[in-house]
């Protein structure tokens, strides 16, 4: 199987430097191994996604020496393979249909029966499960179209009762040193995750499930991104498992800080590249300002 590797950008602002790190690390991990180097648009958020930023980004790219096979996969042609792999999840009994709103599950995560503060998971609060119920009964229930769809934890990890599913190769690390082979429990995944969204209404799909599909789609064997989605992987192996696709070895790296130890965000756009670039500074200076 040929090594691959993918960078898989949103166009919804600049790429800073934390994107630079993590497109040459990538581009340069696929290299060493005589692999592939893929590039991904992720426009699925469309009240968010504009052309002149995914525009800004071949641009950027292309500066920093970067090259990628055309034609470049882009999520929002893609949308009618996320409808038929939530198909098969709905016939598989593992969704159910969701109309809680951010306020409704604030309510219920924090109410007194529950029992002190609401737990955060990679989507933010974990679900507290007002809607469980409404389920597709195996199937027996036609598919919703037009709603929010969560997936059933607990009738997903039930599926995956084999010794060595929820597991994955982490190549990097993740946010308390995790490395090597990772495993977790049904008792991880129901407490620290919970039932995620897979289908949001305004979308037809989600971060997740879309990234699940098209790393499989693209043939990605290595998956190289910041180590703030070390915990996702495990909604991500969940998914593979289910929906029968390969599981890639993961990377996750260090993310690329400001001079006080923040985060750099999206829209820090003092460090976006192109601002580099018009202040002269040359591509290998980029490398040299993320340590590679
Ligand atoms: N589009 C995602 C982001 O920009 C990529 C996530 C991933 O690499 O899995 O954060
Ligand atoms: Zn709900």
């Amino acid at each position: 199987m040929t090594y691959r590797t993918r960078f898989a950008p949103s166009p919804t602002g600049p790429l800073h430097l934390g994107h630079a790190y993590s497109a040459l690390l990538a581009r340069d991990m696929a290299e060493a191994h005589r692999g592939k180097f893929l590039l991904r648009i992720e426009d699925i958020d469309q009240s968010r996604a504009r052309p002149h930023w995914e525009a800004q980004i071949y641009d950027d790219l292309a500066w920093l020496g970067l090259t990628w096979p055309q034609p470049v996969m882009r999520q929002s042609d893609r949308l009618q393979f996320y409808n038929a792999a939530l198909r098969k999840l709905w016939a598989l009994g593992l969704l159910f249909h969701c109309t809680c709103n951010r306020r409704d599950i604030q309510e219920a995560a924090s109410a007194p029966q529950e029992g002190g503060a609401p737990i955060m998971g990679p989507d933010g609060i974990v679900y507290p499960g007002t809607c469980r119920h409404r389920h597709s009964q195996d199937g027996a229930v036609p598919f919703p179209g037009n709603a929010a769809l969560r997936l059933d934890m607990a009738r997903a990890a039930t599926m995956l009762s084999q010794p060595e599913a929820l597991a994955f190769l982490e190549t990097g690390q993740g946010p308390d040193g995790q490395t090597g082979h990772i495993r977790f429990t049904e008792e991880d995944l129901l407490t620290t995750i919970g039932d995620v969204v897979l289908c949001r209404r305004d979308m037809g799909t989600s971060y997740h499930l879309s990234v699940v599909l098209d790393d499989a789609a693209q043939g990605i064997t290595h998956v190289v991104r910041g180590r703030d989605l070390f915990e996702a992987s495990k909604i991500h192996v969940v998914l593979q498992r289910v929906l029968g696709l390969p599981v890639p070895t993961y990377h996750h790296h260090d993310l690329i800080r400001d001079a006080e130890g923040k985060r750099l965000a999206k829209r820090d756009d003092a460090r976006a590249i192109a601002k580099y670039r018009d202040d002269g500074l040359r591509p290998e200076d980029i490398r040299a300002m993320v340590g590679l």
